[in-house]
């Protein structure tokens, strides 16, 4: 039976050394969190970005527009925030309303303010293996992953799923540590051959039910990044979690695995934002 890494414990004390950190510096780190449009998920999302905020002694200010005021006044917020000395980090929550493009909001950020690592500059300096900020999924990943004592050097990860998100960018910080990354896609032929050689799967589809058991090897270390909804409303991740639990060595649970871990990243990431340097990585 897997050991569940407790994600919901490790990002409590992140955030209490976030905490800490804060408080040390001469003014409060600020995040700005842009809100365009009225998604209904992106709302509850940022109330938790503010929760989390309040219990990191950062201040948080959350720039709510209207799909018609996002379209004309979205640019020129972010270029405003880009100028403002008392904001560290700005995090547009996507997805955006329809007529404005992810990919020229995200790349107006300041790359010095982009906390969830999304502009060019960052992504390229992450694939490079240059100090910068991380994503946040892939970055909590590693840090459960470091926690428990899990190697990553010379064993073999899978991932299911290959957006910009999270597949892609840790196939890249896998790599940097070591691992030997196969990353898969709807595309991907013989996939439960390639899982059943992982030594650390990584589940990040979206899709519940997806990796039965037989599909991982016995004493895997399964990471269950994806968050579903059963029919009952019940949150669930990819992977068959009692039958593949019974058969790995190591396993997220969902929720309480790589959700609070990848919120716990993103305080980290402004941290070092208000510091002014890279965030460590
Ligand atoms: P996404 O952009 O929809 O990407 C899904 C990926 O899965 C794509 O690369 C897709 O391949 C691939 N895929 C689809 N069917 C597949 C199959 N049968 N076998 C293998 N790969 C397949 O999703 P995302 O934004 O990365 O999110 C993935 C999941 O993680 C979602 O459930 C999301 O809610 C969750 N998530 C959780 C957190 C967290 O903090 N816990 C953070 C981010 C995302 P193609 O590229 O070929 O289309």
């Amino acid at each position: 039976m897997a050991v569940r890494l407790d994600g919901k414990a490790l990002a409590d004390r992140i955030k209490a050394q976030v905490r800490e950190e804060a408080a040390a510096l001469t003014r409060p780190p600020a995040l700005a969190v842009v809100l365009a449009g009225d998604d209904p998920a992106s709302q509850i999302y940022v109330r938790g970005k503010e929760r989390d905020c309040a219990e990191c002694g950062i201040q948080s200010r959350t720039h709510r527009l209207r799909c018609d005021e996002a379209r004309r006044d979205l640019l020129p917020l972010i270029a405003s925030l880009n100028q403002d000395p008392a904001v560290d980090g700005i995090l547009v929550q996507l997805p955006l309303p329809e007529g404005l493009e992810s990919r020229a909001v995200l790349q107006a950020i300041a790359p010095e303010k982009d906390v969830d690592c999304f502009h060019p500059l960052n992504v390229g300096r992450m694939a490079l293996g240059e100090p910068g900020f991380r994503p946040c999924t892939p970055a909590g990943l590693l840090a459960l992953l470091d926690a428990y004592a899990i190697p990553i050097r010379g064993r073999h990860c899978v991932i299911l799923g290959r957006s910009n998100l999270v597949g892609r960018p840790l196939a890249q910080m896998l790599t940097a540590r070591d691992g030997t990354v196969t990353l898969c896609h709807s595309r991907t032929e013989g996939l439960a051959d390639l899982t059943r050689q992982a030594d650390i799967l990584v589940c990040a589809v979206g899709q519940a039910g997806l990796v039965t058991a037989d599909m991982v090897r016995e004493g895997a270390v399964v990471l269950d990044v994806a968050m579903n909804r059963t029919p009952e409303g019940r949150l669930t991740g990819d992977a068959d979690f009692p039958a593949v639990e019974a058969k790995a060595s190591f396993i997220t649970p969902v929720p309480g695995g790589a959700g609070p871990m990848t919120r716990a990243m993103l305080m980290r990431n402004v941290l070092a934002a208000a510091k002014g340097g890279d965030a460590a990585c």
